[in-house]
């Protein structure tokens, strides 16, 4: 099979499908190749785990899980839907301005305070017992439609109730528009003739095909875009490889009555310590599956009180140590610093969790994750401030582009690089 098109595009994540869509509004002739599948059911925990990468037990060669969605959408569809303007100042001191991008971006996706009305009773404890430790929790900005948001707390597999903005309204957008998309094609490498980049192979049911474009945009995620750099020939590709390593302290409360596990996830936040210490604190509960996989063993009876359990992540801005091989495997696990921010975000969340009536020996900590991989061909290094790689004509506009962790929610930052790139190529 072979396909043509002026400029091809991959991955409909975050970065994807945002410099796909701004770029078929211009009239541009683009295709958009997708690896995984278009999912047209989301919202069950069973059907989830059959789009997180590896069925949610990705990990690095150390052993910490990274978390990812492989579907048409990309890991937007699994986002809880957090909308924050993140590394701006760090994206200026590299010659970025994402300011009217940043505006563009958040009214167009509609990102606001959540409402009073979806949060719910445990995060509103969580709120009120941090306010009063000082922590200056706030209600969480979101792009989540409150009138038709229930509060289930599923966003973590994807909103049956179309409530949650993702990426694949731009698809959607982008489709109707007239440009082209191709779902289940697993593109291995960049075609590169004379120093340029002239399209890209990919592979779709066992059989292999050819993309042929005057433009490549990579934006197949943090993990997967250094591997396709590298098997392209871009050896300096997924070096620094950052995660926002977080950890969740989780306690078992009396009140039946409170059951975070059905609410908004993420519903309040507290930023105070994000700037200086590199850490920011929110209600979180990771869903019971997923639980058994990062609980210690001897931890494991507490799981049996699942819907009393009151849990608070601290996510980091984690150093950016970590390498993405060719072969797709990675190098990543907390720093010692990363470790004393994990353990200070989980110590005021002890005490948050004392204050709110948990017992001592109620509380537990389970190991650090990660869930916003990034960095591995940051700009400065693997790609210029234009987001362009050292072959002609081939850009990268996901994730793996920002320069630094920013321990807070990236996408609304990588849409506005997709409308940034796409009026650079204009
Ligand atoms: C559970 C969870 C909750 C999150 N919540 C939030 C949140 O509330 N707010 C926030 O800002 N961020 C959140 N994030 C992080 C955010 O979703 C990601 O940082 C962001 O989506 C990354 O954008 P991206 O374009 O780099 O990658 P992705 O959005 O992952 O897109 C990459 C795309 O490339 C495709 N692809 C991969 N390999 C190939 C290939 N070989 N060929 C073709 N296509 C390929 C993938 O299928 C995917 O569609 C969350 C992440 C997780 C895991």
């Amino acid at each position: 099979m072979n396909i043509r098109a002026d400029i091809v595009v991959v991955g409909s994540g975050a970065g994807g499908a945002s410099v796909a869509k701004e770029l078929v509004k211009q009239g541009r002739d683009v295709v958009l190749l997708e690896k995984g599948k278009l999912v047209k059911k989301v919202g069950t925990q069973i059907e989830a785990l059959k789009y997180y990468d590896s069925l949610a037990l990705r990990s690095s060669i150390e052993g910490f899980l990274v978390y990812s969605a492989i579907m048409g959408g990309g890991t937007t569809n699994v986002s809880c839907g957090n909308g924050m303007p993140v590394l701006g100042e760090e994206l200026k001191d590299l010659g970025i301005n994402l300011d009217k991008e940043f505006e563009e971006t958040e009214r167009e996706i509609g990102v606001s305070p959540i409402s009073d009305r979806l949060i719910g009773r445990g995060s509103r404890l969580i709120m009120d017992v941090g306010n009063e430790l000082g922590l200056e929790m706030q209600p969480m900005p979101k792009y989540v439609d409150a009138k038709k948001c229930n509060s289930c707390g599923f966003c973590l597999f994807g909103c049956k109730r179309g409530a949650k903005w993702t990426t694949m309204d731009y698809v959607r957008e982008m489709h109707k528009k007239g440009g082209r998309v191709f779902y289940e094609m697993d593109v291995r490498r960049i075609a590169v003739k004379g120093g340029k980049a002239v399209g890209v192979i990919a592979v779709r049911g066992g059989k292999v095909v050819r993309v042929h474009a005057n433009t490549v945009i990579l934006a197949a995620g943090g993990l997967a875009s250094p591997v396709i750099l590298q098997n392209s020939g871009i050896d300096n590709a997924g070096k620094s490889l950052f995660v926002d390593f977080l950890n969740v302290t989780y306690g078992i409360l009396d009140n039946k009555e409170i059951n975070l596990a059905k609410e908004i996830t993420m519903s309040v936040v507290s930023i105070k310590y994000l700037k200086d210490r590199g850490f920011l604190l929110s209600p979180f509960m990771f869903p019971p599956l997923v639980m058994t996989t990062i609980t210690q063993k001897r931890k494991f009876h507490k799981l049996l009180s699942y819907d009393r359990l009151l849990g608070i992540m601290t996510k980091t801005k984690d150093d950016n140590e970590g390498e993405v091989l060719k072969n797709g495997r990675f190098h990543k696990k907390p720093t010692e610093k990363d470790n004393e921010r994990l353990n200070e975000g989980a110590d005021i969340s002890k005490s948050i969790l004392r204050k709110a009536g948990v017992k001592e020996r109620d509380i537990f900590v389970v190991k650090p994750t990660g869930a916003h991989p990034g960095g591995s061909n940051p700009i400065g290094k693997v790609v210029d401030n234009n987001l362009k790689t050292e072959v002609d004509n081939l850009y990268v506009c996901d994730a793996s582009v920002l320069p630094v962790s920013s321990g807070a929610p990236p996408i609304v930052t990588i849409v506005s690089l997709g409308k940034r790139l796409a009026r650079y190529l204009n």
